[in-house]
């Protein structure tokens, strides 16, 4: 194996080289092999990521909006022209496929490009002559330093959501990616310098729990944006808020794909294809349990084992493949349990893709895809989020019965219902219980100028991430209620309650 890089940490616009002589390896894993290991920040480390961007604040959060969209508009354009090579860093260390990869900047890109319009969503409101001579005007100001905790399976889209926004709102942040890929987001960072950011804007400090628990309790830290597993997510919501941060936590998921029996099976064969084995089955809105309802189950699961049949699976940098390795050994195997488990839970399993090697990368953490069939709640393929290429089918009589199952769901992330039927899709608009609802749509991620968040165990906190519920996130309000007076008034004395 070639010699192993080491990764440091990002801080006041330089590299910084571990002080703290712990790391974790990265792999890649396509071949197993470690190119490169990730220094894991000490406390003193976190300390001096959050005292760059403290020290940063007074000058960026004054700086003008002119100045801020100057420098948006500018990394907008270098990432625009890097988006091959930053798509080639997450495939090195996450695996998927580069025209995924390439969608993931894509989807990034979307919040950077609705941070460049950062003047129109700051304008604030101003109501005039609301008493005699009086005037009120709502603005928005930046938190602070903004801590953002990401998660492995999108390293650069999920930073993206964040820190774009964050900093065009006067914010300055400092980002904890997930160390089993960090390369892509500290790719990202030393762009940004590239673009103009003035040091201490953004900071990334690698690490593992150490660093997330002191930006969790780190004074400075204002607010703290989280994407991740649930556990994680409500573990940072509750850290984090008992230590009097604003906090957004996003979590898990087990999103249901509703199939009704008008639906044309081959359109939905295919989306559910496409959602569930998609990034391996590692994307928070991939579709894991398809809802096959009335008569559809048989057509359906024969169509998509079909499809399923005919999938590449490979290495993510070559053009052939449509799906890559997992993201770890450990994680490959643990996927792999829950296929073996099925079958003694009751299920039926349709296609076992546990135990695929890819000849010439042995050492990899490939899986091929596996359709379990007559899944029912209860059962742990059912119960636990896999976050793997395996999908479930559950069979349900009626629509009523779909929709409770769905309901029933501890998350609550994406859902979709794929029918003909405009009556029924509207009904499940209305009923369904998620923050995210496709209609012949099976990952309805929104676009960023809208936001994304989903309900139940899926997230914790009150404002979901980018779009407009982001700025507010990462702002706070403040009324100003103003007179000027003509000289010819006089204020009196009155000791009551103002009113108008
Ligand atoms: P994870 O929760 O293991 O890790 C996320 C982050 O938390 C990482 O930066 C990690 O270093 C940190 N972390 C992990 N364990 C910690 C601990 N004990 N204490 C403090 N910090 C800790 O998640 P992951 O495996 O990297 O990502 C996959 C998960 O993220 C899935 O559950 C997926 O559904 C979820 N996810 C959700 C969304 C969403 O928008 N809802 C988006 C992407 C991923």
């Amino acid at each position: 194996m070639a010699s192993q890089k080491t990764l440091g940490h990002w801080i006041g616009g330089k590299p910084v080289e571990s002080a703290s002589g712990t790391f974790g390896p990265v792999y890649d894993p396509t071949t197993g092999e470690q190119p490169t290991r990730v220094s894991l920040a000490s406390v003193e480390e976190v300390d001096a990521a959050v005292a760059a961007a403290k020290g940063a604040l007074a000058s960026w959060s004054q700086s003008s909006l002119a100045k801020r969209t100057a420098f948006l508009f500018k990394y907008r354009e270098l990432l625009d022209a890097r988006r091959d090579e930053i798509a080639a860093l997450i495939t090195a260390e996450h695996g998927k496929v580069h025209s995924d990869a390439l969608g993931e900047v894509a989807r990034g890109m979307e919040i950077l490009e609705l941070a460049c319009g950062i003047p129109e969503k700051l304008k604030g409101e101003l109501s005039t002559q609301v008493s005699t001579r009086v005037d009120v005007a709502s603005i928005r100001q930046p938190v602070g330093v903004v801590a953002g905790i990401t998660p492995f399976n999108f390293p650069a889209m999920v930073p993206m959501w964040m820190f774009p926004l964050a900093i065009a709102c006067g914010n300055t942040f400092v980002l904890k990616p997930s160390e089993k890929d960090p390369s892509a987001s500290y790719r990202l960072a030393e762009i940004a310098a590239e673009a103009g950011l003035p040091d201490g804007v953004l900071n990334v400090v690698n690490g593992d729990k150490v660093a997330v628990d002191r930006l969790l309790t780190h004074p400075d830290v204002a607010a703290v944006s989280f994407v991740g597993s649930t556990p994680i997510a409500k573990y940072i919501q509750a850290e984090a808020t008992a230590n009097g941060k604003r906090v957004q936590a996003l979590g898990g998921a087990k999103n249901h794909m509703m199939v009704l029996p008008d639906a044309d099976l081959d359109h939905a064969a295919d989306n559910a294809i496409n959602a569930a084995y998609g990034s391996a089955g590692e994307r928070c809105m991939a579709v894991s349990v398809v809802v096959a309802v009335g008569d559809t189950g048989d057509t359906l699961v024969s169509k998509i084992a079909e499809r399923a049949a005919a999938l590449r699976i490979g290495p993510g940098n070559d053009e052939a493949s449509e799906m890559g390795p997992l993201i770890t050994r450990e994680h490959r195997d643990k996927v792999a349990s829950y296929v073996k488990g099925a079958a003694d839970e009751g299920a039926e399993v349709v296609v076992d893709g546990t135990g695929l090697t890819v000849p010439g990368h042995e050492n990899g953490f490939f899986t091929g895809v596996s359709l379990l069939d007559k899944v029912r709640p209860g059962m742990a393929a059912y119960e636990d989020e896999i976050f793997g290429p395996v999908l479930c089918v559950v069979r349900a009589e009626t629509y009523d019965e779909a929709i409770t199952l769905i309901n029933s769901s501890k998350w609550g992330n994406g859902t979709a219902i794929f029918t003909r039927d405009g009556g029924a899709a509207r009904r499940f608009q209305l009923e369904v219980e998620a923050g995210m609802v496709g209609v012949n749509v099976p990952i309805p991620v929104p676009v960023g100028y809208h936001s994304f968040g989903g309900w139940k165990q899926s997230l914790f906190g009150d404002l979901h991430i980018y779009g407009n519920d982001g700025v507010q996130f990462f702002t706070r309000g403040k009324v100003i209620t103003t007179r000027w007076p003509d000289p010819s008034d006089s204020a009196g004395i009155n000791l009551g309650f103002p009113s108008n």
